[in-house]
């Protein structure tokens, strides 16, 4: 899980690295309020979980208390790469001398965190690192032997940083595992005119596996962009919207994985991560089938479900419950194998829904829906 930006400064300033003043609120009064108590100049910023907020107009300074409400007003509601801004934090303006840049980030390939690092930081960062890769230093972290002073000296002077960073740089080590993070980057990490280091922007990225014991994210937790994850999650489903026309369900995740490929392979491409795990119950299987019919990109749908402990045949009546309570207005193409595989279909045929058709494999499922999907 991604955090906001003022999430991300809380959490740096708590590890005592040195962030500037900043408020948060959805309201262009209240930007004014707060614009005035930080003496009438502030930077205003939307709070999205996207980057290059800057380039597209979502990080300007004001120069007084109304200007202040005047740019809040703007920037709230805004569309930035299909994020709409619910927030913008108020921060008190900074004069910089140098924009540097500094991440950590797990590298999982290669069992390590990956230090990366560059004194030409700032909103062209992608720029430098594909033009010229030697202005971007990166140096691997051992887990175990973490950040310390020596690494931070080292880090520091790979990307040509100003030795004062060092602190910073072990300081950020410390966010990224007390609070159980898998990325934390700073973008720009700034030296000021008067000399002093701070972290001008944020951005944290949470080990969604450790979510249990970061208990004050929470709430935040279960937000999520895609309005139908949203919607999944709040049934307790464990579904992923992609960007295909095939709906997906299957019964367990390695089996839903490789749906996903079958069906990639068939020429159409999925439209979500559905796994009903082994309780293929009708409410179950009527909750995924709402999500996933609600998605107006979904032109077929595909269920496919290897009976085990859970029988094809109490599979079957699920669906048939479902088909009570939604109404199916698209193709569905259902792949029962398994335990009672033979009864699970015949009470399928029973059901003889106009809508509703079965393949006995799952190649031939698959590209039955794809085929449903990709036709005219
Ligand atoms: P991003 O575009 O989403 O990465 O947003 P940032 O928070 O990094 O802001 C973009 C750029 O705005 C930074 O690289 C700075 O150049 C500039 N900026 C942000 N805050 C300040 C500030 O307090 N003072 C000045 N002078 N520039 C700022
Ligand atoms: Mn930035």
């Amino acid at each position: 899980m991604d955090l906001y930006e003022h999430q991300a400064r809380e959490l740096f300033e708590e590890h005592g690295i040195v962030v500037p003043r900043a408020e948060v609120t959805d309201s262009p009064k209240e930007a004014r309020e707060i614009a005035r108590r930080f003496g009438g100049r502030v930077v205003v910023k939307a709070q999205v979980k996207t980057g290059g907020r800057g380039k597209a107009g979502g990080v300007r300074l004001a120069a007084d208390p109304a200007s202040a409400e005047l740019t809040a007003r703007q920037i709230l509601g805004m569309d930035i790469k299909g994020h709409t801004v619910g927030k913008v934090m108020l921060a008190q303006p900074v004069d910089i001398e140098s924009e540097f840049y500094v991440s950590y980030v797990l590298d999982r390939a290669a069992g390590r965190f990956l230090a990366i690092a560059s004194a030409e930081g700032g909103m062209e960062i992608e720029e430098v690192a594909a033009s010229r890769p030697e202005a971007v230093a990166r140096i691997h972290i051992d887990p175990f032997e973490g950040v310390t002073s020596a690494k931070a000296n080292e880090i520091a002077e790979a990307a040509g940083l100003p030795a004062q960073t060092a602190d910073v740089l072990v300081r950020l080590w410390e966010v990224l595992v007390r609070e159980d993070a898998v990325l934390v980057e700073v973008n720009p990490l700034v030296r000021t005119v008067q000399g002093q280091i701070l972290a001008l922007d944020g951005k944290v990225t949470l080990d969604d596996n450790a979510r249990f014991r970061q208990a004050r994210w929470g709430a935040e937790g279960v937000e999520h962009d895609d309005p139908l994850e949203a919607a999944a999650a709040a049934k307790g489903l464990n579904y992923v919207k992609l960007d295909g026309e095939v709906g997906i369900i299957g019964n367990g995740a390695g089996l839903v994985m490789s749906t996903l490929d079958v069906v990639a392979g068939c020429g159409a491409r999925p439209a979500n991560f559905l796994d009903i795990g082994g309780g293929a119950s009708a409410q179950i299987m009527a909750d995924g089938l709402a999500v996933i019919l609600s998605d107006p990109a979904v032109r077929s749908v595909f269920v496919n479900v290897f009976g085990g402990i859970t029988a094809c045949d109490a599979v079957a009546e699920g669906i048939v419950q479902a088909l009570d309570s939604v109404q199916l207005t698209k193709p569905l193409v259902v792949r029962l194998d398994g335990n009672n595989a033979a009864r699970g279909r015949a009470i399928l045929d029973e059901r003889a829904h106009p809508l509703l058709q079965q393949a006995t494999t799952m190649d031939g499922a698959a590209g039955r829906a794809a085929q449903l999907a990709t036709s005219g």
